[in-house]
């Protein structure tokens, strides 16, 4: 029982045990797991999505202890990165407005949010200064920053910024919850824009930050894609690897199961866009699963499989905007077939 995992580990640490001490009323509801949320940037596209998906996280939050990873929203890293190229062109003015356009996207967001003032006010002083350092990195470059290093830092801006708004719909669904930036805990190498994760060291380190927040029943909203260097420097673990972060995440946190929200209903076994031949598939073990995603099938970021079959956690994907279908469940055979809803979702 992972529950009973969270609890032995908040009574082991010191630092734990002092939050145990402080939430001794101890946990209301009877939870049976422990799951893990990665949200796409598609499904993180502006207010109405947003809200959409904290839906999802709510409901999965009465039964469940829920962490939350998110993405950048969609566009948004590309917008990022396409700074770095503006002022390597030499086109500060560009490189300037694209930066302003960034944080103008995510006020954007936050006034349809429609929250109520004095939130707004608190969430627009955690915004600007965000959109600010976003501006001080362009006008910094002129000081020769290293290159990959410096497009890391300007990429993480997305996550940032995604993670405080998520947090924020989730509150307005009076779900309490937290943006956790990840370089707190993923610590990785200095291969910037690839970094490696140290995993037993971020898991230590994520569970110290993850586990208080879930036994006081607060969802992490946990930056995807961001890790930091044992000296603090900001890096990422390569395009696309939110889901590796959510796989990390839920390997931190001993989840029972990590859900890859998506815009598909599963994994198919070809693109749906391309081939009416294409199948959904309902359930793969990690070794199918992983052969799929190294066969070039854009599935799921390749370092996923081989973390959730190490932890024996399931992994399923799902379609966030056709939350009904079951999606594609990948983990050890399932014991009792009965156990599995029936008809699923083609
Ligand atoms: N935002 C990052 C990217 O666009 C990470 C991700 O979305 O998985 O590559
Ligand atoms: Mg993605």
């Amino acid at each position: 029982m992972n529950q009973e995992n969270v609890q032995e580990e908040a009574e082991q640490s010191p630092a734990l045990s002092q939050c145990a001490a402080l939430c001794s009323g101890g946990v209301g509801k009877r939870y049976g797991k422990v799951v893990a949320f990665k949200f796409g940037g598609s499904s993180l596209l502006g207010a109405e999505r947003m809200f959409h998906a904290a839906g999802l996280v709510r409901e999965a939050a009465q039964v469940s202890k829920v962490a939350v990873v998110v993405s950048a929203m969609k566009g948004v890293t590309d917008r990022l990165l396409s700074i770095e190229k503006a002022l390597a062109a030499g086109k500060l003015p560009q490189a300037r407005r694209e930066a302003e356009v960034v944080l103008e996207l995510h006020l954007e967001v936050l006034g349809n949010l429609r929250l109520d003032e004095e939130t707004e006010r608190r969430m627009l002083r955690e915004l600007q200064p965000l959109g600010r350092d976003l501006q001080h990195e362009v006008e910094g470059w002129g000081h020769g920053v290293a290159s990959a290093e410096f497009s890391d830092r300007l990429a993480s801006f997305g996550e940032r910024f995604s993670a405080r708004l998520f947090a924020a719909a989730l509150e307005k669904l009076e779900v309490a919850s937290v943006p956790v930036t990840s370089s707190e805990f993923v610590l990785t190498c200095d291969t910037f824009r690839d970094a490696q994760p140290h995993l037993e060291q971020s898991k230590q380190r994520g569970r110290r930050i993850l586990l208080p927040l879930l036994k006081e029943d607060v969802v992490p909203v946990v930056t995807g894609f961001i890790g930091a260097t044992p000296d603090g420097r900001i890096t990422t673990l390569g395009r696309n690897s939110s889901d590796f972060s959510g796989a990390l995440v839920a390997y931190a946190v001993d989840a029972d199961e990590l859900v890859i929200w998506t815009d598909v209903d599963g994994i198919y076994t070809a693109n749906p866009q391309e081939s009416a031949e294409a199948r959904l598939l309902h359930e793969l073990s990690y070794d199918e699963a992983h052969a799929l995603a190294a066969s070039g099938a854009k599935v799921l970021h390749p370092k996923v499989l081989p973390l959730a079959a190490e932890s024996e956690m399931v992994v399923w994907v799902r379609n966030t905007f056709n939350p009904q279908a079951r999606g594609t469940r990948i983990g050890p055979p399932v014991e009792f077939s009965s156990a599995l809803p029936s008809g699923g979702a083609a």
